[in-house]
């Protein structure tokens, strides 16, 4: 028998599939919940029902209304906008439209948003990192030493799952150093709770930088699949170029439409509002918790906590129903889990199920106090 015969199908996946480690998304990680508040998602779903039954149909590739009523929404023009399955799609078109796989790099700066790094090592694109420095702020010489061969910089502000804003002067300095040498991908994701801290009024003065948001977190749409890339129009061309040919379905073009309308736009800023009054109250109430080392603010629909035995209080609370997201892997987030912003009930039960849980007493005070990071709070 020839050596082809006996490749097994493991063997002929392509080498950096191979050995690919999957994003593990909350969907993956799964778990027995009743409070879920690992996944950054809305806790109450909004309704909806489909104006539009025309299915035999293929649907526009960039649907009309919803690309001019989000430019409306953003403050850009229509063909500064890109319309794709998630803000995932985006993060993935941009290394497909930019990349050259084995050669170019892309870079980012952890601890991050895991999908930039599984979508360059499917496609077979180094993923270069320059870490953040301790306060989250960008490391500027080091990014700029480290530019040779990135086509591609992402930063993700506010960032998950830091919860902090990136200075936007740093972000300047980072369009600056990239001029003529790679594209800037601001990833605005949890914007809508931060909206002064857009970037999207810098696009005619810089061709090279790209935004990426999404219906998911403040429009309360994670299982729409819908997100946005906002960007130059010759920069939307040639996204056009290698996305799906039609990448948004007839009912997610409709639902997105009705998300975006002036009613849909004052729904989420309702929203926006609870969950930042929910926010302000579950940092409150981290802050006694005995088993709660730090507590870091957040700008966005989460917020970070260092806790003094997190697998343990992780464990505790997954027992209990209450899902949140181990943090304790990503780099100098060692102790920290994240916690969804979910509904004032949901988060009276973290705060019980925490304040049952022992802390290491004085040091834990001591740390409060001293925290390098209290700035962030
Ligand atoms: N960027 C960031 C920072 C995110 O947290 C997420 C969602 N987890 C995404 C992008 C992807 O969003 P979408 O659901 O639109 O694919």
């Amino acid at each position: 028998m020839s050596n082809e015969k006996n490749l097994s199908v493991q063997a002929l996946a392509r080498k950096n599939v191979q050995e690919l480690t999957p994003y593990q998304s909350a969907r993956r990680l799964g778990g027995n919940g009743d409070v879920w508040l690992n996944a950054n998602e809305y806790a109450i779903a909004p309704n909806f029902e489909l104006t539009q039954q025309t299915f035999n149909r293929y649907p526009e590739c960039q649907p009309a209304r919803v690309i001019n009523r989000y430019a409306a929404y953003a403050g850009v023009d229509p063909e500064q906008v890109l319309v794709s399955r998630g803000a995932d799609e985006g993060i993935e078109l941009l290394i497909r439209a930019f990349c050259e796989p084995g050669k170019d790099a892309i870079l980012y700066c952890p601890p991050t948003y895991g999908m930039y790094s599984v979508s360059a090592e499917t496609i077979g694109v180094e993923g270069r990192t320059v870490p953040a420095k301790a306060d989250w702020s960008l490391d500027l010489p080091a990014i700029e030493a480290a530019l040779d061969g990135v086509k591609l910089v992402y930063v993700c502000s506010p960032n998950n799952p830091t919860g902090n804003i990136i200075d936007p002067d740093e972000i300047r300095a980072v369009l600056e150093m990239t001029r003529g040498r790679a594209i800037v991908a601001v990833d605005e994701a949890y914007i809508e709770f931060c909206p002064q801290a857009s970037v999207s009024g810098w696009l005619q003065e810089y061709p090279h930088l790209t935004i990426l948001r999404t219906l998911s977190k403040a429009f309360a749409l994670a299982g729409l699949r819908c997100g946005f890339t906002l960007a130059n129009s010759e920069v939307i061309g040639l996204l056009m170029k290698v996305i799906a040919p039609y990448p948004i379905s007839t009912p997610v073009a409709d639902i997105a439409a009705q998300a975006l309308s002036p009613e849909g736009l004052a729904l989420m800023r309702q929203r926006v509002a609870e969950v930042t009054e929910n926010r302000v109250w579950l940092l409150e109430e981290l802050e006694k918790c005995a088993c709660v080392e730090a507590v870091f603010a957040s700008d966005t629909n989460y917020v970070l906590a260092r806790f003094t035995a997190s697998s343990a209080a992780f464990k505790n609370l997954w027992d209990q129903g209450i899902i949140l997201r181990d943090q304790n892997k990503q780099p100098g987030l060692s102790g920290c889990l994240r916690i969804t912003i979910g509904t004032r009930e949901e988060l009276r039960r973290v705060i019980t199920a925490l304040q049952a849980l022992p802390g290491a007493a004085a040091a834990s005070i001591n740390e409060k106090q001293n925290s390098p990071r209290k700035e962030h709070m």
